[in-house]
């Protein structure tokens, strides 16, 4: 044996292959190792830190140490959110008084007095994301829009909201089209979620949702996107409930009630969003 396995070769190896007459020997490929770091509040070192954040520094410690191995193909992935939705970071700081500055990245200059920023009147926060995935909610009421998502297609004048009832293990029951489904998860993964019921109440509201769900209202031949349809569906369920005073006494009743003081949020936050896409700043006076 000339070389034993698994050993890498370098100038001395090549030159002790040469030395014996052997032009190609078996090697195995080279790996590729991707990196990424999983976090919401992590940060480039290259930019501006705001509060609750931490400089990311075993992304670069780890490619550092794969390079120091010999690993040379590496992928730099990153840091990726931990979530598992699309919360875009709006953060929101005061420099000037009066004067709230809505940004996707804290500028060098301040956008009201154009002077360099130093420090804040009020510090920069993220603006909390009012999407959440119904699957990581369990026994509550879950909404989105009937087509897309709400954050890139929803128009409050335009399309119809879509309503859903999680169950305590997190699956989503919804009346459409097709009837009753349990599984269609993929498509509530940033929706607008609201518990109504305290733990006390997890149990009935199984019972109940597997109680509504039996009735054969619920069959595909009987939706109606206007008469019979997923309101019709959580209305019955919250009326069977009979939690507190979570009774209605029609859809509207329980659009009303209910479904768009919870979607209000929702909607701002989603105007904010979209002036960021096209600018970089928003500013809003504080009173
Ligand atoms: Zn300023």
């Amino acid at each position: 044996m000339i070389i034993n396995p698994f050993t890498r070769i370098g100038p001395a190896e090549l030159g002790l292959l040469a030395a014996t007459g052997r032009k190609e020997v078996i090697v195995a490929t080279r790996v590729t190792v991707g990196v990424l770091s999983i976090g919401d509040l992590l940060e480039e070192p290259e930019n501006f830190i705001t509060p609750g954040y931490t400089y990311d520094s075993n992304r670069i410690s780890v490619i550092a140490l794969l390079k120091d191995k010999g690993v040379d193909s590496i992928l730099d992935f990153g840091i990726v959110p931990d979530n598992m939705n699309n919360n875009p970071d709006i953060v929101c700081f005061r420099h000037c008084p009066r004067k709230n500055v809505f940004c996707r990245r804290v500028p060098a200059t301040c956008p009201v007095c154009s002077s360099r920023i130093q420090d804040f009147i009020v510090d920069p926060f993220r603006v909390p994301y009012p999407f959440a995935n119904a699957a990581h909610n369990p026994t509550s009421i879950a909404i989105r829009p009937s087509r897309g998502g709400f954050l890139d297609d929803y128009e409050v004048t335009r399309d119809d909201l879509h309503v859903g009832i999680v169950d305590s293990d997190g699956r989503v029951v919804e009346f459409d089209k097709d009837g009753l489904i349990a599984n269609d998860v993929d498509r509530w993964t940033d929706c607008v979620v609201f518990q109504v019921i305290p733990v006390a109440w997890i149990v009935r509201w199984d019972e109940t949702l597997s109680f509504v769900s039996k009735d054969v209202r619920w069959k595909s031949v009987n939706y109606d996107d206007i008469s019979l349809n997923c309101f019709d569906f959580v209305l019955e369920f919250l009326n069977n409930l009979g939690y507190a005073n979570l009774k209605f006494a029609s859809k509207e009743d329980l659009c009303e009630r209910l479904i768009l003081s919870k979607i209000q949020k929702a909607i701002r936050y989603n105007s904010l969003y979209r002036a960021l896409k096209h600018q970089e700043y928003l500013l809003s006076d504080h009173t």
